[in-house]
């Protein structure tokens, strides 16, 4: 009973309830929110919830990036953490697409498919998978680099553009931080104190979370039914092996090895992330949260977190790499191609580039995928079947790579974190 006050059991508790609740009624009826006016509400109080951490995406960013920049005595600090960061996120993708590409070379999940079945999904979801192909754009590296610097800072805001709103909150702190120290003082405390005030409204937010999760679960559980897991259950195994062997092989021995924190404290604190991410398959909804238990719960440095988190949320995708790993590989392998070492390279270079440019939304890391399948030269109709066949299972592996990804962006605040601890210790010891 005690346990159940903690917020991360309630939410557990809640999310479990809510997906068994939905898986039966996939069973008894299609849900169709537009006909009933419960199915709407249920609709709506998920929706209503993640508009509502979206809402303090972009203010908690901008205000706790800027007192906390502008607060830096030591500027070399910031350029310490944003080196290892980069370094560390595309290491764990690199990481993670390979251990991708591994288990599908060994499973191969895409050798015995039946034609009949592979038909039937072709059928089912052709058009859908036409129109994700057309949306899918290329990321080009060029274009990629000139999009952090916004044009407008203020359109960024409004946009929800995280990469830019990032380098605008940098540069803000970065200004602030040169300023006479009266001057600075006084603008620290002014956004340290607005930065209060959101994180007093994630505070309010969180205590209707389990109600929320249990709604979103509700809904896609009822919307997925059981029926597709069977049929695609060799590749869905595959993508669900990978992505708990990042969660319980690589980011618990990198936790261990790398930090003082012990595993389970690290889980522990960062349950509620993990589960809203499970709920919303998005990573960008979900990072206010995620902040926050990084800040609050796992006790890391605030100047680590505030950097670290919001940026992960945007570019590092452990998940959705793996995923796109297998997804490539089971599509090859059911169009009857020998994918060879190249091959497997490209599809590491062009999966962690994809995965940079996924946004943190629901869904967007099968449009993704799409880039990556034309990087080892699959054709259009190839690359149709393919989606076809996968797209009915997308959503409970988009609900679970999105765990990953946050989970990932947690494990590599820790290290930042743990790193940047004993450097400035062996900084102080040496002056
Ligand atoms: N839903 C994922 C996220 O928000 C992205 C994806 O893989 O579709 O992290």
């Amino acid at each position: 009973m005690q346990r159940l006050k903690e917020l991360h059991w309630q939410i557990l508790f809640a999310s479990v309830l809510g997906l068994l609740l939905g898986l039966g009624c996939s069973q008894l009826f299609t849900w169709t929110p537009d006909n009933t006016l419960w199915m709407k509400l249920i609709d709506f109080i998920g929706a209503l919830f993640l508009r509502s951490l979206r809402f303090v995406a972009v203010p908690i960013v901008l205000f706790s990036l800027v007192g906390g920049i502008g607060a830096l005595s030591d500027l070399q600090k910031l350029g310490r953490i944003a080196s290892k960061t980069i370094a560390f996120y595309l290491t764990s993708t690199a990481i993670a697409i390979s251990i991708g590409l591994g288990l599908s070379s060994i499973i191969a999940p895409g050798g015995n498919l039946s034609t009949s079945t592979r038909q039937l999904l072709q059928s089912n979801n052709a058009s859908a998978v036409e129109l994700k192909i057309e949306q899918a754009v290329a990321p080009d590296v060029w274009s990629t680099l000139l999009n952090i610097i916004p044009t407008n800072p203020f359109s960024a805001m409004a946009n929800g553009n995280m990469l830019q709103v990032l380098f605008f909150s940098v540069a803000l702190g970065l200004g602030v931080a040169s300023l006479p120290d009266k001057q600075r003082i006084l603008l620290v405390d002014v956004f340290d104190g607005l930065t209060q005030v959101i994180i007093q409204i994630i505070h309010g937010l969180m205590k209707f979370a389990p109600i929320a999760v249990f709604c979103l679960l509700l809904s896609t559980g009822a919307q997925l039914g059981w029926d597709v897991l069977g049929i695609l259950g060799q590749y869905v195994f595959t993508v669900l092996l990978g992505l708990s062997l990042l969660a319980f092989g690589l980011y618990p021995l990198i936790v261990r090895v790398f930090t003082k924190h012990s595993v389970m404290t690290f889980f522990q604190s960062i349950a509620p992330a993990q589960l809203l991410a499970f709920s919303s398959s998005s990573s960008s909804a979900t990072m206010p949260v995620t902040l926050e238990c990084c800040q609050e719960r796992l006790k890391l440095d605030n100047d680590v977190s505030r950097f670290v988190i919001p940026l992960g949320a945007t570019v590092n995708m452990d998940g959705t790499a793996l995923y796109q790993g297998v997804a490539a590989m089971f599509i090859a392998q059911t169009c009857g191609l020998e994918l060879g070492f190249m091959d497997q390279i490209t599809i590491v270079l062009t999966a962690t580039l994809a995965s940079v440019g996924t946004a943190g939304v629901p869904g967007v890391g099968l449009i993704m995928l799409v880039i990556v399948l034309e990087s080892i030269g699959l054709s259009t109709e190839q690359m149709t079947m393919g989606l076809s066949i996968i797209f009915g299972v997308d959503r409970i592996l988009d609900m679970s790579r999105t765990v990953i990804n946050v989970t990932g962006d947690c494990t590599v605040a820790t290290i930042v974190d743990a790193f940047e601890s004993a450097q400035s210790t062996t900084l102080s010891d040496s002056e």
